[in-house]
């Protein structure tokens, strides 16, 4: 099976500029499908612009915790017109990050957004992205109230295994990135091993996130064999096996058939 990039912000300035370039090695890396993924409403605009000059890239649209300040709820309904794009196939990123946000007042802030956000994507029938960190117990409450009717995938996951195993009796998809190939990240490692296999996704979260031996430098898409390596390691399997899996997963979360 092939590669695939499930998390990407091909968007951003630091790829924008050789998109040309990231996705032909890409290709050379064996990658048949990326998911683009905005942050506010000009990334997400971006992200379909770049789908659509791609073949097997996609999109997703939606306002990203750190980045609803100065605006309205109107804003989303410029993301739901976009959404409805034939290469759009999830909400996301959208979620909670209590890392950087420590005030009740944003916290609560956050919570209406992604709420909301949730709704849209229930209306659209379309599953989500979700940027979760160090939030996972509120994020686990909001996810039991509201339901994705479409599924979602907690990308860059880092929480505990046994946060973990409760999201996956609620049926959710775990992104795994670089992260797991650095050398004291045990956490991670433990986590991808409990991961079902029919739960398990792959992705670059680029140009963030670097894996070994690329740590430090601008991630790409190119670099997930890394990851995938890492992950078949620790799960003791075949890459072909997680190549597989994940592919199956992909293609039944996003609903897309590349
Ligand atoms: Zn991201």
């Amino acid at each position: 099976m092939p590669y695939l990039d499930s998390h990407c912000h091909l968007n951003d300035e630091k790829l924008i500029e050789d998109l040309d370039g990231v996705i032909q090695r890409a290709k050379e890396a064996g990658l048949k499908a990326v998911l683009v993924i905005g942050y506010d409403i000009d990334s997400s605009k971006k992200a379909i612009e770049i789908a659509h000059a791609f073949e097997g890239v996609y999109a997703a649209v939606g306002i990203h915790p750190e980045n609803f300040e100065g605006l309205s709820f109107e804003a989303l309904e410029l993301i739901e017109e976009m959404a409805k794009d034939e290469k759009v196939v999830a909400i996301g990123e959208i979620g909670l990050d209590y890392h950087w946000y420590k005030e009740i007042e944003h916290r609560a802030k956050q919570k209406e957004w992604f709420i909301k956000q949730i709704d849209m994507a229930n209306r659209l029938g379309l599953p989500c992205s979700i940027h979760a960190r160090e939030c996972l117990g509120d994020m686990f409450e909001i996810l039991k109230a509201h339901p994705i009717k479409a599924n979602a995938v907690l990308h860059c996951y880092s929480g505990s295994k046994e946060m973990l195993r409760e999201f996956a009796k609620l049926g959710y998809y775990f992104g795994f990135d670089g992260p797991i190939t650095y050398k004291n990240a045990v956490e991670p490692r433990e986590c991808v091993k409990a991961c079902p296999l029919d739960r398990i996704l792959v992705e670059t979260d680029s140009p963030y996130l670097a894996p070994v031996p690329f740590r430090g430098k601008t991630n790409e898409p190119k670099n997930i064999p890394h990851i995938v390596d890492k992950v078949a390691e620790i799960k003791e399997t075949s890459v072909e096996e997680i190549t597989k899996n994940v592919w199956n997963n992909f293609c039944t979360l996003f609903h897309v058939k590349p």
